[in-house]
């Protein structure tokens, strides 16, 4: 039976760690911000800004909240940027993806200042990340590295496979496990022989977007399986990109949606936040 690896106890151990900071900032004089905006009323993002919303209150930072409306045009968008890059009070700025289709997301990521990009989304970020530099490093790959490693996973030297190549997931997860030493695969939709390829793995990074794909026959025996799908089944339950009955006896650790991947997501958010304030100082 695999050990399962509690995303929300080490989310909360971060966060505890994090509202120490913070409040040493408060004593310095300094009150973390983070502007969050959210343009239109997609159901899934108002969950997720309502819960980024709640872990600033538990860690002590003040949320600015910006709740535009669908029709908002792309140029009202970067005025309201802009004007948060230039507000000393706002450490982090934060828009919820995705934007309504009238509206260019790259460019909305590119007009956030690389100081304040929380998200670690900016072509700044992601370069600094690819050379091993210090910057802002994407939010939910973060948090898995911060999972297998305060939950004694060692990842160097270790065979590693990524399934996705996303720009938020799938490439920074790559970069990090290689920046931590793994041998590192990135499989995708035209990879081939998939399943031969994720046999390779001992630690397995799941990020396919495609419900309960990866079933044990993808997974060796004894290897770490890190679910990072969300998804809602037919019963509107939760679920993952792994079939977690099928793969949990095959693994030796396994990650559970939800209680996995995804409350990491918001305490690395957090921690980009206070990031954020020393980077404001430099
Ligand atoms: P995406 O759709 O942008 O990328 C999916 C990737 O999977 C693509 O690179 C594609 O090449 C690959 N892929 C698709 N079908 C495949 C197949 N049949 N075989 C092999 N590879 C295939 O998704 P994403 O943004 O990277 O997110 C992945 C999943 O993680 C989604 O379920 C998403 O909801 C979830 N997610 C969770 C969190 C969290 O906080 N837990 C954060 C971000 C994303």
């Amino acid at each position: 039976m695999a050990r399962l690896i509690d995303g929300k106890a080490v989310s909360k151990q971060i966060k505890d760690e994090l509202k120490e900071t913070v409040a040493d900032w408060k004593t310095k004089g300094i009150e973390i911000g983070l502007a969050v905006i959210q343009v239109g009323k997609d159901p899934a993002s108002s969950v997720y800004v309502g819960n980024k919303k709640k872990a600033c209150e538990y860690v002590g930072i003040r949320s600015e909240s910006y709740e535009l409306p669908e029709e908002t045009t792309q140029e009202e968008l970067l005025q309201l940027i802009e004007r948060l890059n230039q507000d000393d009070g706002i450490h982090g700025i934060l828009v919820q993806l995705p934007v309504p289709a009238h509206i260019d997301e790259d460019t909305i990521i590119r007009a956030i200042s690389p100081k304040k990009d929380v998200d670690g989304f900016h072509p700044q970020s992601v370069g600094a990340l690819s050379i091993g530099q210090p910057g802002f490093v994407s939010c939910t790959p973060a948090g898995i590295i911060q999972l297998l490693k305060r939950n004694d996973i060692e990842i160097e030297g270790k065979e590693c496979v990524v399934i996705g190549r996303s720009n938020i997931v799938g490439k920074p997860m790559a970069l990090l496990l290689l920046r931590e030493n793994g041998t590192v695969t990135v499989a995708h939709s035209k990879t081939r022989n998939l399943r031969e390829v994720c046999k390779r793995a001992d630690i397995l990074v799941v990020a396919v977007g495609r419900p309960r794909m990866i079933d044990a026959s993808y997974v060796k025996e004894g290897a770490v399986v890190i679910d990072v799908g969300i998804h809602r089944n037919e019963n509107n339950k939760l679920c993952g990109d792994v079939d977690f009955e099928s793969v949990e006896p095959v693994a030796s650790a396994i990650t559970p949606v939800p209680g996995g991947v995804g409350p990491m997501t918001i305490a690395m958010l957090m921690y980009n936040c206070v990031e954020a304030v020393e980077l404001s100082k430099a």
